[in-house]
C-alpha cells in the first residue's frame, strides 16, 4: 500500500466513523456517522434479498456448545477458536454446561427449518440473517475492521431440492454481480474445491463440485482456482475483488453442502409423501460488514458515494444574516429526506468550504445575498467543482437522482 494513503483506521477516527479500543480488542465501537454508512448497506441488502425471494431471520448469540458439536464446527474450528463459557446449570451447581458464541449462523438456520415439518412445495426456502459472530482470531492477526473478532455478516440459507441448485446458485451468482457492479469493484470467481481435512462422503464432494462447475459454464463464467479452500462441508465459489489500489479481497461466497443437512437429519415431504433431504446453499455477498466498510472507506479514501455519506449537504451562510435563510433550506432538505448539516460557527467562508472538504461532504450549498432574493441555492462539490446557482426543486431533483441510482 502506498505510504502516502491513509488507512481505514485513519479515517474512520479523522471522519468519525469508528474506532477500536482495548476494553473490546477485534470489536469495533461504531459512531453516528459510522452507523449511517453500516444502516444504508443494511437496507441495500435487505432490498437485493427480498427482492429475490429470501425471508429474514435472527437467531440467538450465545448457544449450548453440543450444536457445534452436531454440526462439525467444534471439531473443525476447535474449542480454542470459539469463545466458550462454562455457565452452572441453575437446577445444579455441580453439572456446568458450555456455550458458545456462535462462530456460524448455518447450525441454527437448520434449527429454524427444523421448527415444523417442510413440504417440497416450500423450497427453495430462502432464509437470511443480518448475524452477528464471535470468532477468536489471534490477537497479532486483528486488524482495524479488516480482521476482526466481531462479524456482522449478510448471511443466508436456501434449503432446496437437488433441481433447484442449479437455478438458485446462478440467481446467487447475478445478485452478486450486480451487487459489485454497483461499487464500481473489479471482480472474480474463484471454484474452491474440497479440503484435505472435510466432513462427508466422497460421492457427494463429487456431486457437489460438479454442480458449482455446471453453473460456472452454463453462465460462461470464467473462474479462477483455488483447489484445496473449499469449506470443510462442501466446496463453494469466492467473489475476488480489486480494490483502487490493487489489492486482492476475498468478499462474497455461495456453497453447496451435503453435510450439514446430513448432520442435521433435515426432511421435506416431497410430491409422492416420502421424506426426502434438501441441499443446504450458504451464501453471503459482503461476506463481512466490518470488513467491507474498511474496503470503502480506503477504496474511497472517506468521500463516499452520495447514497452512503453520512452527511450529504453540507449548508454554508456567507455571513450571520444568512442563517435564517440557510435554515429554511435545511428543513426542506431533511423533510425531503436528506441528511444535510449548517455550519453556523463564527468562520469565514472560506474555512468552513475547506472544512466540509475536508469531511468529504459532497456537496456545499452556499447562501448569500443573491441565493436569498432569488430563492436559490449556490453549489459546489467536494472535488472543488462549481454548480452555480440553481432552485433548491432543481437541486433536490438532481441530488435525489443520484442517491437513488447510487452514482
Ligand atoms: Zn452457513
Amino acid at each position: 500500500m502506498d505510504k502516502q494513503l491513509k488507512d481505514h483506521k485513519q479515517i474512520g477516527q479523522e471522519l468519525e466513523l469508528f474506532f477500536t479500543n482495548d476494553v473490546a480488542p477485534g470489536a469495533p465501537f461504531w459512531l453516528p456517522k459510522g452507523m449511517v454508512i453500516f444502516k444504508e448497506l443494511e437496507k441495500y441488502i435487505r432490498q437485493l434479498t427480498e427482492k429475490a425471494g429470501y425471508l429474514e431471520t435472527s437467531t440467538p448469540i450465545m448457544v449450548k456448545s453440543e450444536l457445534f458439536k452436531q454440526s462439525g464446527h467444534w471439531e473443525k474450528f476447535g474449542e480454542h477458536n470459539m469463545y466458550n463459557l462454562q455457565l452452572s446449570d441453575e437446577a445444579d451447581d455441580s453439572k456446568p454446561v458450555s456455550y458458545t458464541l456462535k462462530p456460524m449462523n448455518c447450525p441454527e438456520s437448520t434449527i429454524i427449518y427444523r421448527f415444523r415439518p417442510r413440504s417440497y412445495k416450500e423450497l427453495p426456502l430462502r432464509l437470511s440473517e443480518i448475524g452477528r459472530l464471535h470468532r477468536r482470531e489471534k490477537s497479532g492477526e486483528v486488524n482495524g475492521l479488516l480482521r476482526v473478532r466481531q462479524i456482522t455478516m449478510d448471511d443466508a440459507h436456501i434449503y432446496a431440492t437437488e433441481d433447484q441448485i442449479f437455478n438458485e446458485v446462478s440467481n446467487i451468482l447475478d445478485m452478486m454481480i450486480e451487487f459489485y457492479k454497483s461499487f464500481g469493484f473489479e471482480y472474480e470467481f474463484r471454484l474452491a474445491t474440497r479440503p484435505e481435512i472435510r466432513a462427508g462422503t466422497d460421492e457427494n464432494w463429487d456431486k457437489a463440485e460438479k454442480a458449482l462447475g455446471n453453473v460456472l459454464k452454463e453462465k460462461s463464467i470464467k473462474a479462477g482456482d483455488k483447489k484445496g479452500d473449499g469449506a470443510f462441508y462442501g466446496p463453494k465459489i469466492d467473489v475476488h475483488i480489486k480494490d483502487s489500489q490493487g489489492r486482492d479481497w476475498q468478499l462474497a461466497t455461495v456453497q453447496l453442502d451435503f453435510h450439514q443437512p446430513e448432520a442435521f437429519k433435515l426432511e421435506y415431504i416431497d410430491e409422492k409423501g416420502e421424506k426426502q433431504r434438501p441441499v443446504m446453499i450458504h451464501r453471503a455477498i459482503f461476506g463481512s460488514f466490518e470488513r467491507f466498510i474498511a474496503i470503502l472507506t480506503e477504496n474511497f479514501k472517506g468521500a463516499f458515494p452520495i447514497w452512503l455519506a453520512p452527511v450529504q449537504v453540507q449548508i454554508i451562510p456567507i455571513a450571520d444574516r444568512h442563517q435564517k435563510y440557510g435554515q429554511d433550506v435545511l428543513e426542506q432538505f431533511k423533510s425531503s429526506g436528506i441528511r444535510a448539516e449548517i455550519d453556523l460557527r463564527a468562520e469565514k467562508m472560506q474555512a468552513k468550504i475547506r472544512d466540509a472538504q475536508m469531511q468529504k461532504i459532497p456537496y456545499m450549498i452556499i447562501v448569500g445575498d443573491r441565493e436569498e432574493a432569488e430563492s436559490k441555492v449556490a453549489v459546489r462539490t467536494r472535488s472543488g467543482e462549481d454548480l452555480g446557482a440553481i432552485t433548491i426543486e432543481e437541486f433536490l431533483v438532481k441530488i435525489k437522482a443520484s442517491i437513488e441510482s447510487k452514482s
